[in-house]
């Protein structure tokens, strides 16, 4: 599988649509919110379709689960809070540390790869996408051998996702409760940008295949870098796999995403360009401190080189 890592806001979203459209891939959104937003609230499928109507959802319930059942969804909320949690990570590194909780982690996990193996199934066989994005989520599933997880680490300017979390943006999947997306100040979003960063980035040094991706490089030229992501998720490009692109310009159909920006609706041609409004409506005073908050981390991903150097490794 596929896992897209990084903070919320920087491209991920964006970055898995156009990764789904490669043939042999499937998408489905953040798999971390399918056991509340889609088996429990029953919240719009990328299709279309509310998650319980989804054909594609509801043959991967059958496959994985005899069906969705609610009691799981709540099993699996009840597990989140006590393994997958930034905080628990130093834990996660060495399970035995969890305690009592090792049998939770274990019994998450098995969970996640009994459903990773339904989709794949369900969709011929096709390397999963995933848009979790939290650290936490990653560093539960190494625990579990019989994933294959690759990690493509999403890094974006923290100026340009601090601007775009004081942002409100409406959920338009929500069917009750919260209609807006969760909103954070530039100090808060600055903190969460470099404790996410420095956690992919210790992925990688502990032997998990990771591969940082600037959002920036990836809509300045997405052609490369779908080659490159597809030559690290073991995926072999056929003739005409690249069709869907022409340049900035990609032709997105409908996915079966579970959760996740609202842009996981959006069909058609679609341009990719780069959102650079920070810069102008970012205030200066909030740039400086997030600058400054990050700026050792900026620094080592090329953001004071200007964007034309590729940082991928
Ligand atoms: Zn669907």
């Amino acid at each position: 599988m596929l896992y897209l890592g990084g903070l919320g806001r920087s491209g991920t979203t964006v970055l898995e649509r156009v990764l789904g459209e490669l043939p042999g891939t499937c998408s489905v959104g953040e798999l971390v919110h399918l056991w509340q937003r889609g088996v429990l609230d029953d919240e719009t499928c990328g299709c279309g379709s509310p998650f319980s109507r989804c054909p594609f959802w509801t043959e991967v319930g059958s496959r994985a689960f005899g069906g969705w059942d609610p009691a799981l969804a709540t099993r699996m909320e009840e597990l989140r809070p006590r393994v997958d949690r930034t905080r628990f990570i130093p834990r996660l590194l060495v399970p035995r540390l969890l305690g009592r909780h090792r049998a939770d982690l274990q019994e998450y996990v098995a969970t996640f790869l009994r459903l990773h193996r339904a989709i794949s199934e369900t969709a011929g066989g096709a390397v999963v996408i995933d848009s979790s994005k939290h650290s936490s989520l990653a560093f539960c599933l190494r625990s579990e051998p019989e994933i294959d997880l690759r990690v493509v680490h999403v890094v974006r300017d923290s100026r340009g996702v601090a601007y775009s979390w004081t942002k409100e943006v409406l959920r338009p999947e929500a069917t009750a409760g919260e209609a807006l997306m969760t909103r954070y100040s530039p100090a808060r979003s600055a903190a969460l940008w470099v404790g996410h960063n420095l956690f992919f980035g210790l992925l990688g040094r502990l032997g998990t295949p990771t591969r940082l991706l600037r959002y920036e490089d990836f809509v300045a030229d997405p052609g490369t870098v779908l080659v490159e992501l597809a030559d690290f998720a073991g995926l072999p490009l056929g003739p005409g796999a690249l069709d869907f692109l022409d340049g900035s310009s990609v032709m997105l159909t409908p996915s079966h995403t579970v959760a996740g920006n609202p842009m996981r609706f959006r069909t058609g041609a679609t341009t990719l360009r780069r959102d650079d409004a920070w810069r102008s409506d970012l205030p200066q005073g909030r740039r400086r401190l997030v600058s400054a908050l990050t700026s050792p981390l900026l620094l080592r991903y090329g953001y004071f080189r200007g964007h034309s150097r590729r940082a991928t490794r």
